[in-house]
């Protein structure tokens, strides 16, 4: 069935110029580019985005980091887009990401890992909602 899903690129590849070779694995995977644009968020918008984290270790450095530089957010639709964009991402940790997912190819590290996900369809929306609303 045909879905939704929200995909950040993150500062790190963004930085690195990789937005191409990422859109790239979506589109060999049949993932529709529906909408795109590259912005800087604040520390409020991060800290919004990320409440679910809000009581873990690692919350303050994950708001500063996402709003260090510039990220490209997206929305994908396709057949199980959640699912699909999961599993071409890979583990959160680069460490665990099986080979030829975009964080084996392209993340730093477990905080750099270049790429975010909606977990949920239920997530998606909500995200989706956040990033392009107006
Ligand atoms: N993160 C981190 N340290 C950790 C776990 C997560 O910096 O120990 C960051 C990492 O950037 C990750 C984000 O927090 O992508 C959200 O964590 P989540 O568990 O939702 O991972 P994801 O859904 O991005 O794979
Ligand atoms: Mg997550």
């Amino acid at each position: 069935m045909s879905e939704q899903t929200l995909s950040l690129i993150k500062p790190d590849a963004v930085e690195r110029n990789l937005i191409g070779k990422i859109i790239q694995i979506f589109e060999e995977n049949n993932l529709i580019i529906e909408k795109m644009k590259k912005i800087h968020v604040d520390m409020d918008f991060a800290k919004t985005f990320y409440s679910v984290h809000s009581d873990k270790p690692f919350f303050n450095d994950l708001c500063s980091y996402i709003s260090s530089g510039p990220l490209v957010a997206m929305v994908l639709k396709g057949d199980n887009a959640v699912q699909k964009n999961r599993d071409l991402m890979g583990a959160t940790n680069p460490k665990d990401a099986k080979p030829g997912t975009i964080r084996n190819l392209y993340a730093i590290s477990i905080d750099k890992n270049s790429v975010h996900g909606s977990d949920s369809i239920e997530n998606a929306k909500i995200e989706i909602d956040l990033f392009f609303k107006d």
